[in-house]
């Protein structure tokens, strides 16, 4: 009807330009009115299917969220509910719209209305409220919940929007965390308390042993004395005029004693070994002069048991040798004495030799006989304290099982140790492996039965001040020792053998003292005044060979501050470094982060001479699983001290000795190698 107004408006226009009085004709402006009718009303459906196609995605999205989402109004009716929140009841969305929520959820619905309240009063949300609920099917639940108002489309609060989140996995994870967290803590408390009570243990029975020990040393002394009345007694009435069965009585007196005396010298000696009181001596000896005096002892017994007595000193053995000549007599003469006592025929050998392993001079002294043998599963036992190769030993030989106990000890006194080669019926040789010392060491006592000899006593090991030492020395083994004294001292040092390298070393980090102890006197002189030129208030320290006044002035002219001559005491070596460092110390020790890395890696060099050591008496006597573990403890300093070549080298050691197929010479090559690596180390290199 409309439309056919207009088109009659329209026709009865005519054609009459629209322009002719300004005004749009009816019919155009009827039309254009329509066209734009149209388009409203199309734009008006596209927009309603828009708005249809919003709604779907959002019902998708909605119900797809996995957290619960609750349109709730001040009441608590439940305005709107998507699947995750209908699922968590066991109802569908379209039972819950209209239920109340509160009557939903009665455990703990009074928290939930305050904190709607809270929302719907203040306007604003409340985010990341932790919530137990429990299911229809009883199962509990916790959620973590977020509250935002819902405005209605007059701006007013007309209820809250729900966000929770089902956490009952995160949160039973989570407390199973701190569960286990708080039984690591407590089983950490345990293990504290117990390495406690095994500290204060292992120190008690430190303290009874050393007791016992003592107490063994003292009884031992105090036997001696009668003993040695008895013996004297005995060869006085021996001299007498005695009847055939009275001299008889008295021999078997005078042997009697003897074996006794005998076993107290060696409870003796072992008990003051194990308490720390047997003092070596360490002075200049000729190791030709003590193997005669031991053979000449031992020759006598040994033919008259019908057998062969070889002695063989090598012709390039040193003339003088520094050890303590006693203890290395008492050595050899339990292995000659041994020798000898296990053996019915065939011959003794002594053979005396010089040798170098991993870099050291050292020397050898093998006993070789052709006796019972020592069975392979046996050969480490025997080394420990009475204990024999088997139970007929002692009723066929005599004897307590002590005499290799003491020489092992001992040989670790003298900074060397024992070897054993042996087979079942053909014979054993016993080796005496001793550093080539041939220049003057500092004597010790038995502290550390497996410490070289240089080692000082426990208790003035530490000088009491810090720094970093250069030590210019080129003549091994020298620098070993000193360096070693000087690390135990608790000081850092750096060793180097030319002059060139200590100015180098010096530019790149400058040190609190150098110590000079280069043999020829010219060299130590022109060492000492290039140092002097680079630094001027370096402490320079020569040790000289050298006791004349006029060398000690030359020294004093090139810039030393103190001369020491030869043979220096540690005591004397210590207050000359404590009378310039002390100064030193106290100047540098702030800005010295040395200082307490040198606290850190003394360890290192405690361990290692300690360890290599053993490691070697472990190889001598074959017992290849304890080798094993040695080696592993220089992984663990290795890899705790970042000396990654030796955590490296003692590391394809241990595995090669787990896999057990390793060869002889690739062991001895590689216990080679990382022994050269060692001594690499304590070089401080
Ligand atoms: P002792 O000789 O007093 O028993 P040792 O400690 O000197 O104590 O020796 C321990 C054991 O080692 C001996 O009992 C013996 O079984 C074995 N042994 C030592 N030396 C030899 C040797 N040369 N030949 C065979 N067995 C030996």
């Amino acid at each position: 009807m409309f439309r056919t107004d207009r088109t009659e408006q329209k026709r009865s226009s005519g054609s009459a330009p629209s322009s002719s009085n300004g005004a749009m004709p009816p019919e155009t402006l009827l039309r254009e009115t329509h066209q734009k009718w149209v388009q409203a009303l199309e734009e008006q459906k596209r927009l309603q299917a828009k708005l249809e196609h919003l709604e779907r995605d959002f019902h998708t999205i909605f119900d797809s969220v996995p957290a619960m989402i609750w349109y709730r109004d001040r009441q608590g009716t439940i305005l709107r509910a998507n699947r995750c929140a209908a699922e968590s009841v066991g109802l569908s969305v379209e039972e819950l719209v209209g239920k109340n929520y509160y009557e939903l959820f009665p455990d703990g619905a009074q928290k939930a209305l305050e904190k709607d309240m809270q929302v719907v009063l203040s306007g604003r949300p409340l985010y990341k409220q932790l919530r137990k609920y429990v299911t229809a099917d009883n199962r509990v639940r916790w959620v973590l919940a977020d509250r935002i108002p819902y405005w209605d489309e007059n701006g007013q609060v007309a209820g809250v929007i729900v966000f929770a989140q089902d956490i009952t996995e995160q949160k039973a994870a989570e407390d199973e965390l701190h569960q286990a967290n708080r039984q690591i803590e407590r089983a950490n408390r345990q293990l504290r308390a117990a390495a406690e009570r095994a500290r204060i243990l292992a120190e008690e029975a430190a303290a009874a042993n050393r007791a016992k020990s003592e107490f063994l040393a003292h009884m031992s002394h105090e036997l001696r004395t009668p003993m040695n009345a008895i013996l004297g007694f005995a060869d006085i009435l021996q001299e007498e005029a005695l009847t055939e069965e009275q001299r008889q009585y008295v021999q078997t007196i005078q042997r009697s004693a003897s074996n006794l005396l005998t076993l107290i010298n060696e409870i003796l000696d072992f008990s003051k070994i194990e308490a720390g009181k047997l003092h070596i001596e360490m002075m200049p000896c000729s190791c030709t002069e003590v193997v005669r005096e031991v053979a000449e002892l031992m020759e006598h017994t040994a033919r008259s048991k019908g057998l062969e007595f070889r002695v063989d000193c090598a012709p390039d053995l040193p003339g003088v040798m520094y050890t303590d000549p006693m203890r290395l007599r008492q050595c050899l003469l339990n292995l000659i004495g041994n020798a000898v006592k296990f053996t019915e025929k065939g011959f003794i050998a002594v053979r005396v030799y010089p040798e170098t392993a991993a870099g050291q001079k050292r020397i050898r002294f093998d006993v070789q006989d052709t006796g019972i043998g020592i069975e392979p599963a046996r050969q480490s036992l025997i080394f420990e304290s009475f204990t024999q190769a088997d139970s007929s030993i002692c009723r066929k030989y005599g004897g307590t099982g002590l005499g290799l106990a003491i020489t092992r000890r001992l040989m670790g006194l003298l900074g060397g140790h024992v070897e054993l080669a042996s087979q079942p019926g053909k014979g054993s040789t016993f080796s005496l492996i001793l550093p080539c010392f041939v220049e003057p060491v500092q004597s010790t006592s038995a502290a550390d039965p497996s410490a070289p000899a240089a080692v000082p006593q426990e208790d003035d090991r530490h000088i009491g001040c810090i720094g970093r030492i250069l030590l210019l020395d080129s003549d091994p083994p020298n620098p070993v020792h000193a360096s070693l004294l000087l690390r135990r001292a608790g000081l850092d040092v750096c060793v180097v053998q030319s002059l060139r390298e200590a100015l180098e070393e010096h530019k790149q980090k400058p040190f609190n003292l150098v110590l000079i102890a280069l043999q020829k006197v010219q060299e130590a002189r022109k060492a000492a005044a290039r140092l002097r030129n680079a630094d001027e208030h370096l402490p320079i320290v020569i040790i000289t060979g050298d006791s004349s006044s006029k060398t000690a002035e030359q020294f004093k002219i090139a810039g030393c501050n103190a001369v020491l001559v030869e043979p220096v005491s540690r005591g004397q070596l210590y207050e000359t470094l404590r009378s310039f460092l002390s100064i030193q110390a106290a100047l540098s020790v702030s800005e010295e982060p040395a200082a307490s890395e040198t606290g850190g890696t003394e360890d290192l060099y405690e361990a290692l001479p300690v360890l290599t050591e053993q490691i070697r008496e472990c190889y001598a006597r074959s017992d290849y699983e304890t080798l094993a573990e040695y080696a592993g403890r220089l992984v663990e300093l290795g890899q705790r001290f970042r000396r990654s070549g030796l955590a490296d080298k003692a590391g394809r050691l241990q595995k090669a000795l787990a896999g057990g197929t390793v060869q002889p010479d690739e062991l001895q090559r590689q216990l080679d190698e990382l022994n050269d690596l060692c001594l690499q180390i304590m070089l401080g290199r």
